[in-house]
């Protein structure tokens, strides 16, 4: 029997390894990984370019409305803008600094809400952020929100960050961490929560083979799939 198409929504904090997790599940089942946070961090990324964010993280919020009736942006399931891709650039710390703040802004959140549904509507999908299951599809099968320690958060960051070549302190990654996740929980707009029909992973001390042995006892007793 085919394994049915659904959505697979995770949310949670930042860095407990959403993204790691759904990519892993997305390959397992066959189904399309789309970041979400991806485009706020893209669209963060071209407002740094066009000089719209100053350096106390106050926005021009005219001139970003304006520049994005015309942004091309796209998840293909990597992100463009335009026809550059900018994976790279998107994870660097000025964009990690300003990009709660961005995606605070409501015609921000509207114009990405429009790209994720569209991307989403088939299903076979695995879509992680921190709005998906209470805003983007409240209505998604299996709803994940992930957790872990603070500590432990900043050190696979760190961890994360120092391998890939980039200068930071672990102290300046912790702060981000916290910054970032005080400004996701506390905006007006679809702040980060956990969904009520959520269940929740606290992965502070599993491996990610733990987390996909939790996950596929989920889909065998709830979905009936052959995992
Ligand atoms: O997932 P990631 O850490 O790359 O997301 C970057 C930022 O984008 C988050 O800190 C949050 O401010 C914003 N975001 C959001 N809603 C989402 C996904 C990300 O507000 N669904």
């Amino acid at each position: 029997m085919k394994n049915p198409k659904i959505i697979i929504a995770i949310d949670g904090y930042s860095s407990t390894g959403k993204s790691s997790f759904a990519k892993l599940i997305a390959k397992e089942l066959g189904y399309v990984h789309l970041d979400s946070g991806a485009l706020y961090r893209a669209i963060t990324l071209h407002a740094l370019r066009k000089g719209l964010i100053d350096y106390r993280n106050r926005i021009d919020e005219d001139s970003l409305m304006d520049s994005l009736s015309t942004l091309k942006i796209s998840l293909r399931p990597e992100v463009y803008l335009g026809d550059e891709n900018v994976e790279t650039e998107i994870r660097q710390m000025d964009v990690s600094n300003s990009v709660s703040p961005i995606s605070a802004i409501p015609f921000v959140r509207a114009f990405v809400d429009n790209i994720l549904r569209e991307c989403g509507k088939d299903g076979g999908i695995v879509m992680d952020g921190r709005d998906i299951g209470t805003n983007v599809f409240p209505n998604a099968e299996l709803k994940i929100f992930m957790t872990a320690s603070p500590d432990e958060r900043a050190t696979r960051r760190y961890k994360e960050m120092v391998a890939s070549g980039k200068h930071v302190s672990f102290e300046e990654v912790l702060k981000n961490l916290s910054e970032r996740d005080y400004i996701d929980s506390h905006r007006s707009v679809s702040p980060l929560r956990q969904a009520d029909d959520a269940i929740v992973l606290d992965n502070t001390t599993m491996t990610m083979e733990d987390q996909m042995v939790w996950l596929k006892g989920i889909l065998r007793d709830q979905f009936g799939m052959d995992v």
